[in-house]
């Protein structure tokens, strides 16, 4: 098709833009605030999209839609089988493509990645000290983290971003050290408001850290200067004074974002989701594998996206957390 792309709009007038790609649900960590010890029931092989079909929506995306960044994400993404191969083929498409990863294994493949066109990738890391580490993601692999930061930045997939989830009693007292460690590694540091998507159902408003409590931490340390919001990002950005150091916070939950929402969700078995917090999905896989051609697919794009609400409702008495947690809709 040569004609350009017609903007993916809602009922609201927000027109989507970013499209977060699920390869996996699978995951090589156990996060406490993300799901149990034991892991979860991974969808069968044969249920999550292949490279090809990947490929075939991110294209419909990109070249009918006007999608402009593709976000691969998981369960741990690194995990998806030959990802440099399926970044080489997404990365033609026009789109910035990036990775959110929590590290493991970055190490080794961070130079293909950026060989094979990826732009940037936010890593996770909650905590800089190994034992701690070990008893929030149940895995002794720290230093991976580390290593697998170091080799993005040393490949240039920057900026390298480092996403913590404060948890009261857990982390609260690392934030300055994470600002401090990110800014002498020159990565970008983000703090995520914890949400209600753990698949145990055990999240407590009590034990997030809100965006006001983390800037009266930074504030006592260091004075902030606004920098604001890049378009429909979700982070809030400060600077600290003085310095080329800046810090971000995604308040979903005491700041929603939601009246400038710019994203929609591809799951790993192909299930299109118009927010992270929707209770219904749209089937593409089975639209792909019962032979629709790329204008069905557009047609119900467009019907998800047509359907999307005003916001989530956490803070509500009716809030209703989505059967799916995070580790199976992509982060
Ligand atoms: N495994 C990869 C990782 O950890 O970066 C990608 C998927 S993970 C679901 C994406 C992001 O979601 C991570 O930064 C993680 O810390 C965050 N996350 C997971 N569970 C969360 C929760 N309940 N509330 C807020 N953020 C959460
Ligand atoms: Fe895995 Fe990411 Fe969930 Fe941690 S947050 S368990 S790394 S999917």
């Amino acid at each position: 098709m040569d004609t350009a792309p017609s903007p993916l709009v809602d009922r609201f007038g927000r027109v989507h833009t970013d499209l977060r790609v699920s390869l996996t649900d699978r995951c090589n960590l156990r996060c406490t605030y993300c799901m149990p010890a034991e892991g979860l029931n991974w969808l069968p092989r044969a249920e999550v999209l292949t490279d090809d079909e990947v490929v075939r929506l991110a294209r419909i995306a990109v070249t009918r839609l006007g999608i402009t960044a593709l976000r691969l994400t998981g369960g741990e993404p690194l995990l998806r089988r030959g990802l440099p191969g399926l970044v080489g083929r997404l990365s033609p498409l026009g789109a910035e493509v990036s990775v959110t990863t929590n590290g493991i294994g970055l190490a080794r493949i961070a130079g293909e990645l950026k060989a094979a066109g990826l732009h940037r990738v936010n890593v996770s890391l909650d905590t800089l000290r190994p034992e701690r580490y070990a008893e929030i993601t149940r895995r002794d692999r720290i230093a991976d983290v580390f290593a697998g930061l170091a080799a993005a930045q040393a490949a240039g997939l920057a900026p390298v971003k480092v996403n913590a989830v404060p948890v009261r009693g857990v982390n609260d007292d690392e934030i300055v050290e994470l600002v401090e460690f990110a800014a002498e590694h020159g990565y970008r540091m983000r703090f995520i408001e914890s949400m209600p998507l753990d698949a145990q159902g055990a999240w407590e408003r009590d034990r997030m850290i809100t965006a006001d409590e983390l800037l009266a931490v930074l504030t006592e340390r260091w004075e902030l200067v606004p920098v604001g919001r890049h378009g429909n990002a979700p982070a809030e950005e400060w600077r600290i004074a003085g310095t080329e150091t800046v810090v971000g916070v995604i308040a979903s939950v005491t700041r929603p974002f939601c009246g400038g929402c710019d994203r929609v969700r591809l799951t790993a078995d192909g299930q299109l989701r118009n927010c992270l917090f929707a209770t219904e999905e749209s089937d593409l896989r089975a639209l792909l594998r019962d032979g629709a051609d790329d204008a069905a697919v557009e047609r119900a794009w467009r019907n998800t996206i047509a359907r999307k609400g005003p916001g989530h409702d956490i803070s509500s008495a009716d809030f209703v957390q989505p059967a799916r947690p995070m580790s199976a809709i992509g982060g």
